[in-house]
């Protein structure tokens, strides 16, 4: 291709934009963001527990390890420094979680349908709040493995140098004290290239790939390969839009009129729908990295600070809270089977599957095997069909009713008929030692 083919292709494509098509089921994409959005809430409610808690020991000599003791140590210094950075981390969380929210779909009709449109106003805070969240809690993460002064010092130092360039006198004055001064202008004595290597500070991973790359080895997730270029390519994609990229400026600052879809909860419209689905991703991302980087990181660095029964304390707190997320992310957009009596599918009956989210789907004849999930969670539903009236099935997980037998639902039946059942398949586990 020439210089002109190129330009040609951009001046096409990058001038006049295509309506989209809606690419994903909006009513599940609601669902499974506020399900998410209520979960990573919860995570951060818990964290603000674990934070104060952190404080309070922080603060007590008895709790902490000999070197958090001695402030001839930088150790003593973390005593402070640790409770306010994820003080930090909480306040980013919040924002975050605050521009993750589903769509307010009440009292939405065609003629205001309008409201759900997503601008570019829209996807800038999305995906600028998503951009903050990775970046300062990698930027955090990575503070809270090290415990170093110099490492910490760069950080805060570098973060200061740019704040005091162009803040207010008043602001100045509230927040700079003489000591913080006398930092700030021995740190200006440095020229650029001393900055990341100097007798007060340093910073052997300036870029955010690396910060990654070093919390991931640190944690001992390296074969995680596809999660960490998630990470990145979350950060890539969101400098994309913090810098006002052409091609997010384009596609979000169209004025194009959209043809108005509708479900069973009210009329929405192709951009409401594929700004729901970007929002879902990034904030699966984001509760991934809560989970798996973020909340182990602290625990090692409770590890490093806490004498052993002070520290157990914290770990079960932490390790719970980091199961409990990881397990509730697992059930959004699952797989599920189902054993259903040979005949039903294709037949009159509105057949009921009950999904492992709680939520039953009236699956309506004709039965399209093309469009079978669940619309709570979006997980997807598949058949095996067995012949005759085949009452219960023994799977490693229990005894299932075959939907569509003429036997009643197990959690009918019973007690006596449940234990029968229960021993039968104990019996057939322990033989097939399953
Ligand atoms: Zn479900």
């Amino acid at each position: 291709m020439t210089e002109i083919d190129i330009l040609k292709s951009i001046a096409e494509n990058l001038s006049e934009r295509k309506s989209t098509a809606a690419l994903n089921n909006y009513e599940v994409l609601c669902n499974n963001i506020k399900y998410v959005n209520d979960l990573l809430t919860w995570g951060v409610n818990s964290l603000r527990i674990v934070q104060s808690q952190a404080d309070t020991a922080f603060k007590n000599d008895s709790l902490v390890l000999a070197d958090f003791k001695d402030n001839t140590k930088p150790h003593f210094y973390f005593r402070n420094i640790v409770p306010r950075i994820i003080l930090n981390d909480i306040s980013v969380l919040d924002k975050f979680i605050s521009y993750t929210e589903p769509d307010n779909r009440q009292g939405i009709t065609v003629g205001n349908v309008g409201k759900l449109q997503k601008s570019f106003t829209d996807y800038n805070n999305l995906v600028t709040s998503a951009r903050q969240f990775i970046d300062s809690l990698v930027a955090d993460a990575y503070q809270l493995t090290l415990l170093e002064a110099k490492s910490t010092n760069y950080q805060v130092l570098v973060s200061l140098n740019s704040f005091s360039k162009y803040t207010t006198k008043s602001i100045r004055q509230g927040l700079f004290n003489a000591a913080i001064e006398n930092s700030l202008n021995e740190f200006e004595t440095l020229n650029y290239n001393q900055w990341a290597n100097s007798h007060i500070t340093k910073c052997a991973h300036k870029n955010f790939g690396d910060k990654v790359d070093f919390l991931f080895t640190n944690l001992n997730l390296t074969a995680e390969t596809d999660f960490k270029e998630e990470i990145k390519n979350l950060f890539k994609f969101s400098s994309e839009f913090t810098h006002i990229g052409y091609v997010s400026t384009f596609f979000t600052s169209s004025d194009i009129s959209e043809v108005i879809f509708t479900d069973s909860i009210s009329p929405y419209l192709p951009s409401t729908e594929n700004f729901s689905e970007l929002k879902y991703e990034i904030l699966e991302t984001a509760t991934k990295f809560y989970s798996k980087i973020y909340l182990p990181t602290l625990l090692n660095s409770f590890k490093k600070s806490f004498e052993p029964s002070t520290f157990q304390i914290f770990e079960t707190s932490l390790a719970q809270l980091q199961s409990k997320i990881i397990e509730n992310l697992k059930t959004r957009n699952n797989q599920y089977y189902f054993f259903i009596k040979q005949g039903l599918i294709a037949s009159n009956s509105v057949i009921d599957l009950t999904c492992m989210c709680g939520t039953t789907n009236n699956w309506q004849p004709p039965h399209d095997l093309a469009n079978i999930y669940c619309k709570c969670c979006g997980s997807k539903f598949n058949l095996l069909e067995i012949e005759g009236d085949p009452g219960y099935i023994m799977t490693s997980s229990g005894p299932i009713k075959v939907i569509g037998s003429s036997v009643p639902d197990f959690d009918d039946l019973s007690p006596e008929r449940k234990v029968e059942l229960l021993k039968q398949w104990e019996e057939l586990m322990k033989k097939n030692k399953l």
